[in-house]
């Protein structure tokens, strides 16, 4: 692949010079070869974005709604017209196979857009409580830190509410995916949103992403990424008193009824953890089945397993590629030896490098069985591709281990009768469940409980993160 040298951050409507020449090397990792080097923002790049956010806010904040909606669609036409160069830049900075590439990382920011453009005019933002008028005015100037595991969707699920709100936005991508954040950028240029409305800071999160998390100008900061991090950002906003949402970590559990089609419910399981290299913060990736069919479900998710032998992401036959980073593997790979020395049963997968692979930041689908409830691998977010299976006497049993973490994210439920698995997802703390199943829904809030977060992105819920409230009494 071709090198690519990026200069200049785009602020203000232009690429302009960063500050410094300090920059980053952007690695494929299925091959470990550097194939772009971008610059290292510090806190002047930052300044300057915030600054340029600032200027544009008021003119943006008073355009109509539906004129905030046709630079939405616009925006979309724009990435559309540019799909395939997203997909193949996401594969060679992330490592998804291709496919996967174009569906789920480039299709669903594209519905995510399009709802937004769509709620953008005709969301109401004023109504009446009696004698009092409801205004619903943007925050401001939002700081936007996003993660490299969905790296498209996860800025457009922060720049197209915030837009559509009214409010300006500076992004910091994370620095294993800022091609994906540069293509984005290119996008807003060619759909004429105005100078400032829209600003891009690349950089590291230890220098560009916190001095935007402290930035005394910025209105809120919307963060995805860990919760080690997230809680770091809370501290900045908590210092200012200023709203923050975030994005953070799971362990999210999938609860088979013993009613339920266990040959879907498991190869469904094992696809969700799988998929993306297990890198997927609402991935399903502790299985719960009941004591009577728990053989059968770990053999069944055996056999799943062995279609996901990793490969060259750009390989149409590939369904999993490599993790984003070296850093990645070794974090993944030290989860999976805990695993095996607190006495989980190795089902598939370990962690000795997968066979013919010498290079890139592969490792094997791993499947722990009998892992219960306390086990480091029932308790930690992995995110690689690594499944925990545990067993359930009773319900009761199966909701006390499903909420026993410090996660609640998110979770599926099946059962031959849906009403028996709604009963049953009534009893989680976590922010959405699937039953058997189900497709996941661009306008249903999405976000989590306890540790995994503050806030909802996504549909009308996400729309809200971005305004504030004013009372007029007449
Ligand atoms: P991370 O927290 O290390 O990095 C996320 C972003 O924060 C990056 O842009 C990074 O540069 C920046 N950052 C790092 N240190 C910072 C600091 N001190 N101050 C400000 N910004 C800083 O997370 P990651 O390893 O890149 O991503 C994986 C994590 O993200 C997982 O825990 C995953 O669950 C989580 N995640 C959550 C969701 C969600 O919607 N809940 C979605 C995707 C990823």
């Amino acid at each position: 692949m071709k090198v690519y040298e990026h200069h200049g951050m785009y602020t203000a409507g232009a690429w302009r010079p960063a500050a410094t020449d300090e920059s980053t090397d952007v690695v494929n990792p299925a091959d470990e070869r550097v194939i772009a080097t971008v610059p290292a923002g510090t806190a002047h790049d930052v300044d300057a974005a915030v600054s340029a956010a600032r200027s544009a806010l008021p003119g943006w904040a008073t355009t109509a709604p539906a004129e905030r909606a046709a630079a939405l669609t616009a925006l979309g036409r724009e990435l559309r017209a540019r799909v395939r160069e997203f997909a193949e830049t996401i594969t060679a900075e992330l490592g998804s196979p291709l496919a996967l590439s174009r569906l789920a990382h480039v299709r669903t920011p594209l519905a995510v857009l399009d709802s937004y453009a769509e709620l953008a005019a005709r969301h109401p933002f004023e109504e009446r409580i009696g004698r009092s008028t409801v205004l619903l005015e943007p925050v401001g100037v939002v700081g936007a830190i996003t993660p490299w595991n969905y790296p498209l969707h996860q800025m457009v699920s922060k720049v197209a509410p915030a837009l559509a709100a009214g409010c300006t936005i500076v992004v910091k991508p994370a620095e294993e995916t800022p091609l994906t954040a540069r293509l984005l950028a290119e996008c807003v240029a060619a759909a004429g949103l105005p100078p400032g409305v829209f600003n891009l800071v690349t950089g590291v999160g230890e220098v560009a992403g916190r001095a935007l998390a402290e930035h005394p100008d910025v209105d809120m900061v919307s963060f995805t990424g860990s919760t080690a991090v997230g809680k770091e950002v809370a501290a900045h906003a908590a210092r200012m008193i200023r709203p923050v949402a975030l994005e953070l970590g799971g362990k999210s559990p999938n609860v088979i009824l013993p009613s339920a089609d266990h040959t879907t419910a498991v190869r469904t399981g094992v696809t969700n953890v799988f998929t993306n290299s297990g890198q997927t913060c609402s991935a399903w990736t502790r299985m719960l089945v009941h004591r009577s069919r728990y053989e059968e479900a770990v053999t069944l998710a055996a056999d799943a397993a062995a279609e996901y032998a990793p490969g060259d992401p750009v390989d149409p036959a590939t369904r999993m590629g490599p993790l984003v980073s070296a850093r990645q593997r070794a974090r993944v790979l030290d989860c999976v030896r805990r695993g095996i020395k607190e006495g989980a049963r190795l089902v598939t997968g370990g962690p000795e490098a997968p066979d013919g692979l010498p290079r890139g930041y592969f490792v094997r689908p791993t499947i722990f069985a009998d892992v219960t409830p306390d086990m480091s691998v029932a308790q930690e977010e992995i995110f690689g591709p690594v499944l925990s299976i545990m067993k359930y006497e009773d319900e009761d049993d199966a909701v006390r281990t499903a909420n026993h973490s410090v996660y609640g994210l998110s979770g599926a439920v099946w059962s031959a009768e849906t009403p028996e698995a709604v009963a049953f997802a009534r009893r989680l703390n976590t922010g959405q469940v699937d039953i058997n199943g189900a497709r996941f829904n661009p306008l249903a809030p999405f976000g989590g409980w306890k540790q995994s977060g503050i806030g909802r992105e996504l549909g009308r819920h996400g729309l809200m993160e971005y305004l504030q409230t004013k009372s007029l009494q007449l």
